[in-house]
């Protein structure tokens, strides 16, 4: 593929087939996210770092900007006149919103990120030479890097033990983020190939997702028009390959869902549904 090639045609290798594009996508992962629901307990982010083997990296470096956390919570004021508690506290789950149009992913100098088949974007650890440019381009700053090597301070003896054996533990100077616990998916997809079916909604379930106590986080195949993941952004008049959504919400106050910063075109593959406030 030349280089004239890829820059005349930049965006239609990004699209998949259904969008006009030449990514012929196997599935199109998605989520999302009813903040209405959410009630900022962390548990889908402390279930994050189970699953994926994320490092505590202790309170200085954090300070620093140097947390791991692949999924943070967000905590917004909506009402800020107001005396505590009633300040109107929102949160908002932000991991990697997996861009069809990942602005990470042609930045990188080595191609340690890339996308995948099924719409995701990839991070190959063993091919990052942590130049960290995929960070900067980021405009959601949800790639985390490994500033150290956290084998012996983040999991003291016995507490290795702990560690998820489906994936690896990242070492210095290596750049990660969510990957919307691309194992589990790879567990799903190897079943139903097995057993000659396709991969059922709700077979692939990311570690958040199954955490979440009020199942604000849904997560299922955008391909599969059947799967739970499909209806809400179909209910809620979000579409991919879509600059930005033409809905009028204010005429009709169910259309909730929404994606952050549609407006730079970069495809998020996480729809979130706005909280409702009673007016009183
Ligand atoms: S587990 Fe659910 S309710 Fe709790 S912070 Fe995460 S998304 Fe919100
Ligand atoms: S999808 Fe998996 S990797 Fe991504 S934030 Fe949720 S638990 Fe973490």
């Amino acid at each position: 593929m030349s280089l004239d090639n890829i820059l005349n045609h930049w965006s239609d290798f990004r699209k998949g087939a259904e969008e006009g594009g030449h990514h012929k996508y196997e599935h199109r992962w998605a989520m999302a996210i009813n903040l209405d629901l959410c009630t900022g307990c962390n548990a889908c982010s402390t279930a994050c770092y189970a699953e994926n083997n994320l490092a505590v990296v202790g309170k200085e470096r954090f300070e620093k900007g140097q947390a791991m956390h692949w999924l943070r919570i967000e905590r917004y004021w909506d009402q800020p006149d107001k005396e505590y508690p009633e300040q109107g506290a929102s949160f908002l789950p932000m991991m990697c919103q997996q861009c069809g149009a990942a602005t990470c992913e042609p930045v990188c100098p080595v191609a340690a990120t890339y996308h995948t088949p099924d719409g995701l974007n990839a991070q190959v650890y063993n091919r990052c030479i942590g130049s960290r440019y995929c960070s900067n381009n980021c405009p959601f700053r949800v790639r985390y890097f490994n500033f150290y090597s956290y084998y012996e301070s983040a999991w003291p003896q016995p507490m290795e033990q702990q560690l998820n054996p489906d994936l690896s533990v990242r070492d210095k100077g290596v750049m990660e983020k969510c990957t919307f616990c691309v194992q589990r998916i790879r567990t799903a997809k190897d079943k139903a190939y097995m057993e000659d079916r396709p991969v059922e909604d709700g077979e692939a379930m990311t570690a958040c997702a199954q955490a979440c106590p009020t199942s604000a986080i849904v997560f299922g195949d955008a391909m599969d028009e059947n799967s739970m993941v499909s209806k809400l952004w179909k209910k809620h008049q979000v579409e991919r390959g879509v600059y930005q959504q033409t809905k009028n919400a204010k005429k009709n106050a169910d259309l909730r869902g929404y994606r952050i910063f549609e407006e730079l075109n970069v495809d998020p593959s996480v729809m979130y549904l706005e909280r409702v406030r009673e007016n009183v």
